[in-house]
């Protein structure tokens, strides 16, 4: 781990670092007091020693000069008494250590005691010598005596000599003493000295350590406070209490712009959140959102036993919506559909449902309330039933619809990804059935949608193979009820998925491509079947085949559909194709050059799934088409919607005054045939009428009828 220096720490350590400077310091000036006290003391030893040798000698030379003087006459009388007294008198002072007297033959005259032990020989010590050769005065020392000897004159007549010795030992003794003075008083000097210097040391602690409580009061713990706020707010935790500073210095301001910058991102967050958990088109909650509530959910059942359904709705052919009219009408639709499965959610949903844009044209509900399954599958009806209806958009009438998969928790998953992925795969099985309804997930379907994937490679060989096959749904003539042709529709024979709806897999084609291989031989196949109902002779039969917006585009649809009708030898007449709104629509004068070359050709062409509202009636006289097929979903609700009624016949009318024929899909009763006859629509098809059939049972039918 990185040592880290905080502010305290570094402030500390500075301070210590002086602390130690100064404690140096203090050292080498105690060290120099030291080693001054200890010269001084040396010195001033030295200094009292030579004044002390100063003071002995001419203290030494002064007396003996004094008694060599007062001594002369006693000693030339030979007196004594008056010698002694001299000697004894001189003798009191504390330095002398002896006094003698002598004569001029060196032998001792007095020592100043009363019985003279050695008087009249000579004297024995050491000094004696030097002292009785002297003819002028002579110092000479021991280490114990400093002897000064002068000689005594009467004129000039030396008449002996006097010796005085002083005690050195006494005289060190002083001296010693002094020095001892003195090396106290120095010694006490110094002591204050340092007491002095402890002092300032221990100020100097006090003043750091005053610093250090106020550096870090004043500057440390509120840096620390903000940095603890930052690491919370970094966290997440908006919840900061405010800083709030009265002070006045920068701090204070850096307190107060903290506040300011807290809370300002506080907000900031409150609005991401808001806008993250928020889909900005509908307003509903959004896939976060969602995914979030719906983990929070399953955590509240697990365990508990209830229950909980999981809606994946998925807006049929919305794609066509954004490509043909824009993201504008495609952000209305969203809009509308957002209502309406609102409105059916609220009413059918239960108290707690929950409802989320999933993003795209996905949504997704959440149902809990009461028995599960059977609420899933009246609100599913009730979505599928409000999408339904056509959708007013840029007055434009649109039919969609919505495929819905459910899966329930706990049965079919208990984690919120599976959830969501059954519901997904159930969606899109319910779009593999033809769309426009809804499918409760079943674990038989995971499989199907591993193969979905592979559809695309699977539908790559299903015409070698056989799988795919064309189909013949006969169309009628209303004014006598005659079939006049047939349109043919492709059908896909899956050897493990079963029959796949071609709204399925034709958008496979489409989006792989694989339509320009597909398109063409079915082309082929119902030019060749329509030969044959030539064969069978009555009136001319025409069969119609739908074309995909692919093919349209490739360009090449004029020579590959003139060498078919070469090929098979069918009469162009004979020929429909039938092209969608959006093919047509996205390019409108290619289209129309195309058509004008498909034309020449002398086949005819119709427009499919007229009426969804992509293009407008007006449409129609810009493309020239030789019919219209009014969609289904019209047809479906003629009975029930009086604008859909009223739209069929103004497209029969304008269809009509432009001279083009007009057929309705998707007849399933009879009343909506009755419908159609009386508005005086041309042709119709549709399961009331007769289901494709396959080409066999076709030629049957039209066998029958001939009869
Ligand atoms: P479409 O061109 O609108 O074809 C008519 C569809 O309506 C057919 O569905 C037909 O079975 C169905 N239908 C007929 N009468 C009724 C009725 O009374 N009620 C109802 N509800 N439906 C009826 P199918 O065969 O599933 O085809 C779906 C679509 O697949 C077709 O719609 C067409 O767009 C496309 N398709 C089919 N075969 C081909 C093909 O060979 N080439 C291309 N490019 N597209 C094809
Ligand atoms: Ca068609
Ligand atoms: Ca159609």
């Amino acid at each position: 781990m990185k040592l880290r220096l905080g502010l305290q720490a570094r402030f500390l350590l500075a301070m210590a670092l002086v602390l130690l400077v100064v404690l140096v310091l203090l050292g080498l000036l105690l060290r120099q007091q030291q080693l001054v006290q200890r010269e001084s003391q040396t010195i001033s030893g030295a200094v009292i020693h030579s004044m002390v040798d100063e003071y002995l000698h001419s203290h030494g030379r002064a007396l003996a000069s004094s008694l060599a003087d007062n001594l002369a006459n006693p000693l030339y009388y030979s007196d004594l008494d008056a010698i002694g007294e001299l000697l004894r008198d001189q003798m009191r002072d504390e330095l002398v250590d002896y006094l003698l007297v002598f004569d001029a033959q060196d032998r001792l005259v007095h020592d100043g005691s009363t019985e003279i032990t050695g008087f009249g020989r000579q004297m024995p010590d050491p000094l004696a010598r030097r002292a009785v050769d002297a003819r002028e005065p002579v110092s000479q020392a021991t280490p114990e005596v400093l002897e000064i000897s002068v000689p005594i004159r009467v004129g000039s007549k030396r008449i002996g000599g006097v010796r005085v010795g002083l005690s050195l030992t006494t005289a060190n003794r002083y001296e010693q003493r002094s020095a001892e003075r003195l090396h106290e008083q120095i010694e006490e000097l110094s002591r204050r000295q340092r007491g002095w210097l402890w002092l300032l040391l221990a100020l100097l602690l006090g003043v750091v350590v005053v610093t250090a409580g106020w550096v870090q009061r004043t500057l440390v713990w509120p840096i620390r406070q903000l940095a603890a706020s930052a690491r919370r707010i970094e966290a997440g935790d908006y919840s900061v209490r405010q800083h709030g500073g009265k002070r006045n210095d920068e701090l204070g301001d850096l307190q107060r712009a903290f506040d300011r910058m807290s809370e300002a991102v506080a907000r900031h967050d409150r609005e991401v959140r808001r806008m993250a958990y928020t889909d900005a088109l509908t307003g509903l909650s959004n896939r976060l959102a969602f995914r979030d509530a719906l983990e929070h959910r399953l955590s509240l059942l697990r365990g508990t036993g209830r229950q909980l359904a999981l809606l994946f709705a998925d807006i049929d052919d919305f794609k066509r919506v954004n490509d043909t009219l824009g993201h504008e009408a495609g952000d209305e639709v969203l809009l509308q559909c957002a209502t309406r499965i609102r409105e059916a959610v609220r009413r059918h949903g239960g108290e707690d449902a929950l409802l989320s844009r999933f993003g795209g044209d996905e949504f997704v509900v959440v149902v809990q309330e009461g028995d599960v399954r059977t609420v899933a599958t009246r609100l599913a009806e009730a979505m599928v039933g409000e999408l339904r209806r056509p959708l007013e958009v840029q007055q434009r009438q649109l039919v969609l619809g919505i495929s819905i998969g459910i899966t329930l928790f706990p049965e079919d998953a208990s984690s919120a990804t599976a959830l969501m992925k059954n519901g997904d795969i159930a969606m899109y099985q319910a779009k593999m059935a033809g769309k426009n309804g809804y499918r409760f997930y079943s674990r038989a379907m995971d499989h199907a949608v591993e193969r979905r994937v592979h559809m695309e490679q699977e539908l790559r060989g299903a015409w070698e193979r056989g799988e795919l096959s064309v189909v013949y749904q006969p169309v009628c003539r209303t004014t006598d009820g005659k079939v006049v042709g047939a349109e043919a529709l492709l059908r896909w024979q899956h050897p493990m998925l079963g029959t796949i709806a071609p709204s399925v897999f034709i958008d496979v084609a489409e989006q792989s491509g694989l339509i320009e291989s597909l398109g063409p031989r079915v082309l082929h196949a119902a030019c060749a079947e329509a030969m044959r109902w030539m064969e069978l002779g009555g009136e001319k039969l025409f069969v119609s085949v739908n074309i995909s917006p692919r093919q349209l585009r490739r360009g090449d649809l004029p020579d590959i559909v003139a060498d078919c009708l070469r090929e098979t030898g069918l009469p162009a007449s004979c020929l429909h194709l039938e092209l969608t709104e959006t093919a047509v629509l996205t390019d409108e004068l290619q289209a129309a050059a195309l058509l004008a070359r498909l034309h020449s050709t002398g086949v005819k062409v119709w427009l499919d799934d007229f009426g969804t509202g992509f293009s407008g009636l007006s449409h129609l006289r810009r493309v020239p088409v030789d019919g219209v097929k009014i969609d289904r979903s019209f047809v479906a609700d003629l009975q029930r919607d009086p604008d859909d009624l009223a739209l069929t016949t103004a497209i029969i009318a304008m269809a009509h005054s432009l001279g083009i024929t007009v057929v309705a899909e998707g007849v399933e009763k009879e009343a909506q045939y009755n419908l159609l006859a009386e508005r005086g629509c041309d042709l119709v098809q549709g399961y009331w009428l007769s289901h494709p059939v396959s080409a066999a049972e076709f030629t049957h039918l039209l066998a029958r009828r001939t009869r």
